[in-house]
């Protein structure tokens, strides 16, 4: 791939990179089938990704005629490369097995490796026979909907189609990799005055926080609404909480330590709760929750804003829902994307019907609310949340932190991209928008805030 990295710093044209030859095989993160079993009876956390996830050589895939190649510069950790690693709640190879079954072109994803990642910026190499709108040479970054839109259910809501996956989870050839095969309704114009990792961090939890606040499909936050976001300065949390303030709304971000809330202030969210120094116990046991310490969160929230929120913006799961449920005001919405604590989840019925609360899934983003956040992005309305970048060969290191919960924001993973700080092409919007507004992450990571 040394002959693509330099045709793309030196600045070449489309008909350059489209002559370069691709190479057989690529460098890629991935897990093995043969280990699918290796965490069996061992707890999550003691399941370590630097064992499972392996850096390689693998084969480069066949092009599908809406496919593109794309030389990737940088990705990012997602908790779903956790969920790879960890086997968790299902191997992976599963997804892939299933998808195999539906074409021809689905075949090639069942293989005796995963190559992981649902991020990535880069540049379009080739495209397939049927891509209209990318040439190579294109500076794009990706997002992870991979759906098949032959299918009459994907053209309402893409989220919808009765085939929707995530790219890099539940396909193979993602993004942690020099060399991705992307379909072309998953490109999207790379923001110009962003490097190649603070452009690849964002378009799943960007898109994911876009979908679950904004527009139709989602809690519908207006001006003046109240957010309670659950780890706000988490993956999806950091988005939530900038997604508030950029649309007029007041969140109050929980984080669980002094360090998070000094960097949840420094973001402009002046209504904070350190879940750890307030010590709550939602669940007094395995089976039973305790009322009287989702009364003492919900009286601190109205001790900081004076009212109930209009909207929890909810994704621990198991430990947190039922306070999350009795927090919600009167008529107000959950919305719930995940389960990091557990699934089976657990709630009083009662508070939800008696205040005619609802409770709203969401999942991902269709290609026009990712589209719709990267433009945000592309403005300067939305920061990129990376506070920390690793080299493709230390993906495990990165998954672990994520794992253990001790990153901020978005961990970046460079890929071909041989340093930090590169893939700028508009230096004089990055100066309008303020650089220290983009790093803000970045320079809370260095202990500069
Ligand atoms: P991160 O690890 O980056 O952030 C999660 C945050 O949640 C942490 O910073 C932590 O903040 C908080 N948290 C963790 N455990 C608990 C708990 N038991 N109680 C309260 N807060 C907790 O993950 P992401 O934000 O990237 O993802 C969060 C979840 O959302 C994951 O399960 C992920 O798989 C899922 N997800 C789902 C998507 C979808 O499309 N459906 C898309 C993206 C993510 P603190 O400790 O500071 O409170």
């Amino acid at each position: 791939m040394e002959h693509i990295l330099q045709a793309i710093q030196s600045g070449a044209g489309g008909d350059e990179i489209a002559a370069l030859p691709l190479p057989e095989a690529y460098r890629a993160a991935h897990v093995l089938r043969a280990e699918q079993q290796m965490w069996d009876d061992v707890p999550s956390e003691e399941k370590d990704p630097r064992k499972s996830l392996h850096v390689g050589e693998v084969p480069t895939p066949e092009l599908a005629p809406d496919e593109v190649y794309l030389a990737v510069m940088a990705s990012s950790i997602n908790f779903n490369t956790v969920w790879t690693s960890i086997f968790e709640p299902l191997s992976t190879f599963l997804f892939l097995d299933r998808l195999a079954k539906e074409s021809v072109w689905g075949a090639r994803h069942a293989q005796d490796y995963h190559v992981v990642g649902s991020d990535a910026s880069g540049v379009v190499l080739r495209v397939g026979s049927a891509v209209r709108n990318w040439k190579p040479g294109d500076r794009v970054v990706v997002h992870c909907n991979f759906v098949d839109d032959q299918d009459p259910s994907a053209h309402d809501d893409s989220m919808l189609a009765a085939n929707q996956r995530i790219w890099g989870f539940e396909s193979n050839f993602g993004g942690l990799a020099d060399l991705a095969v992307v379909k072309a309704n998953q490109v999207m114009p790379k923001p110009s005055h962003l490097t190649w990792e603070e452009a690849a961090v964002n378009g799943l939890c960007a898109s994911t926080s876009y979908r679950m606040l904004v527009g139709r499909h989602s809690a519908r936050m207006k001006q003046g609404d109240n957010v309670f976001v659950w780890g706000a300065t988490g993956g999806i949390g950091a988005y939530a909480v900038q997604l508030v303030l950029n649309g007029g709304g007041t969140p109050v971000g929980v984080v669980s330590n002094p360090d998070r809330v000094r960097l949840l202030e420094a973001m402009g969210c002046e209504n904070v709760i350190d879940r750890a120094a307030e010590g709550y116990k939602f669940w007094s046991d395995e089976h039973t929750q305790d009322e009287g310490e989702w009364r003492r969160l919900g009286k601190k929230v109205r001790s900081q804003i004076g009212e109930d929120p209009d909207i929890v913006f909810e994704h621990p799961g198991r430990q947190t829902m039922g306070a999350s449920v009795f927090i919600t005001k009167r008529g107000g919405t959950v919305v719930t994307c995940a389960a990091t604590s557990g699934y089976m989840i657990e709630y009083d019925n009662r508070h939800l019907w008696m205040k005619l609360k609802r409770i709203v899934s969401s999942h991902f983003a269709n290609y026009q609310e990712a589209w719709d956040m990267n433009r945000l992005i592309d403005k300067g309305a939305i920061q990129p949340v990376l506070s920390q970048t690793f080299p493709l060969e230390q993906v495990g290191d990165a998954a672990l932190l994520v794992h253990k919960n001790q990153a901020e924001g978005k961990l970046g993973v460079l890929c071909l991209a041989p340093s930090a700080g590169e893939g700028i092409t508009d230096p004089e919007k990055r100066e309008r928008i303020g650089e220290d507004r983009i790093t803000l992450f970045q320079r809370h990571a260095r202990g500069e805030l």
